[in-house]
């Protein structure tokens, strides 16, 4: 079994922090990645790990995920991420997100929080009682409110651009969707699937959830075992991470995997691979369902027009076409492909730090 250090170490974590609060219950972990770029922002994600080994490799990935994501969306922000440890229906309360802001505000500004699987505007307002340093707040304190809309909406840009790249049309009538997860994302994305007249497959494990498109936007249901193998030209992972196995790949019946959930390949590296010796073009998670950060990174600085976040999220189609692009020149997967943009970004931005750094130092020694 590896430690905790071990862990830490695999993906060069800077800082994770472990928070314990037995009155509120709360059992938290956030974990920095990296903040070459600036302040690491990300998510918390509320959820009732099996294990708190889960919870750990949870939230090392996603906050390694949001370094990326800030880097290759051409954002100044670090990766960083939150999970909160046990189920948001029985352990939600005041006490416990005041209690969670609170040491999200110890971090004195390193961690910038916002919504992710299980919390919502309504608790990070909770959050903001404690500190500054959360985002994604209601619009009546002057946030953005929800973000999920907008990373539907660049998920949506993101499946067109991948359609043109394979077909040369982005025209989505009669186009067949296998959509996993119709949660706050899933729902908005079968919204705007649903104007272009795209034939719309959805699971999901909540039959709520489900039958709110069905009814909607006259979505076809499918059984959530059976959605993988669904005959359909895209399929989009809008629910957890890690779904994309050797097993499910195996099943695909799709031509593109393009969704907004964070993480789904299990190895990024060796499913990537797989998904392309099969003939699957993969659209990078990160780069496809960025748009909750560019809403929150846009908050961060007050700008608080969502028609400018919406032309910032557009940017996702040129952005996964050079990707596309870059990957057929190399020879390599478009998830090595985005990886190698977002790395040179970072050392890139890393050295004008330095000549700033330098150049303060020569000024010094000269007075
Ligand atoms: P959500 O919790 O609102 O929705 C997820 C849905 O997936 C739920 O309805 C759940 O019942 C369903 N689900 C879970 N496991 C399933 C399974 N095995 N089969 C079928 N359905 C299943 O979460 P969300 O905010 O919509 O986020 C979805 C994904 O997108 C997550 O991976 C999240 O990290 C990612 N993401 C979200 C945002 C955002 O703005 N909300 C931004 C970027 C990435």
């Amino acid at each position: 079994m590896s430690t905790v250090f071990e862990n830490i170490s695999l993906f060069n974590h800077e800082q994770v922090v472990f928070c314990n609060d037995p009155l509120s219950g709360l059992k938290a972990i956030i974990a920095v990645h990296n903040t070459k770029l600036g302040p690491g922002l990300g998510g918390c994600r509320f959820y009732n790990y099996a294990t708190e080994a889960d919870a750990l490799n949870d939230v090392l990935r996603l906050s390694k995920g949001m370094t990326y994501k800030s880097a290759v969306s051409g954002l100044n922000f670090g990766g960083a991420k939150a999970v909160i440890i046990g189920d948001p229906s029985k352990l939600s309360s005041e006490l416990l997100f005041r209690t969670y802001g609170r040491f999200v505000q110890t971090l004195n500004g390193r961690y910038i929080t916002c919504e992710d699987v299980g919390t919502n505007p309504d608790v990070m307002e909770w959050i903001r009682i404690e500190t500054r340093h959360v985002l994604g707040l209601p619009v009546h304190l002057g946030g953005l409110g929800d973000p999920s809309p907008i990373t539907a909406y660049g998920t949506f840009i993101g499946i067109k651009a991948s359609l043109k790249k394979l077909t040369g049309r982005e025209d989505l009538t009669n186009v067949k969707i296998a959509i996993q997860g119709a949660g706050h994302v899933g729902y908005h994305l079968c919204k705007e699937l649903h104007k272009t007249g795209a034939k719309i497959y959805a699971t999901d494990l909540n039959t709520e959830a489900l039958n709110r498109v069905i009814q909607e936007f006259g979505v076809t249901a499918v059984k959530p075992d059976r959605i993988y193998s669904q005959k359909a030209d895209i399929f989009a992972p809008c629910a957890m991470g890690g779904i994309i196995n050797d097993q499910v790949i195996s099943q695909l019946n799709c031509s593109i995997v393009a969704g907004a959930a964070n993480n789904p390949l299990e190895d990024e590296e060796k499913h990537s691979q797989a998904l392309q010796e099969k003939g699957i073009l993969y659209a990078p998670d990160y780069v496809i369902n960025a748009g909750g950060l560019i809403d929150a990174a846009s908050e961060f600085f007050r700008v608080r027009h969502k028609e400018y976040v919406m032309i910032k999220t557009e940017e996702i189609y040129q952005r996964l076409l050079d990707i596309y692009t870059i990957a057929e020149d190399k020879k390599i997967s478009t998830a090595a492909a985005a990886q190698q943009i977002a790395e040179k970004r970072i050392y890139s931005m890393t050295q004008c730090k330095n000549l700033y750094a330098r150049r303060d130092k020569t000024v010094q020694g000269k007075r």
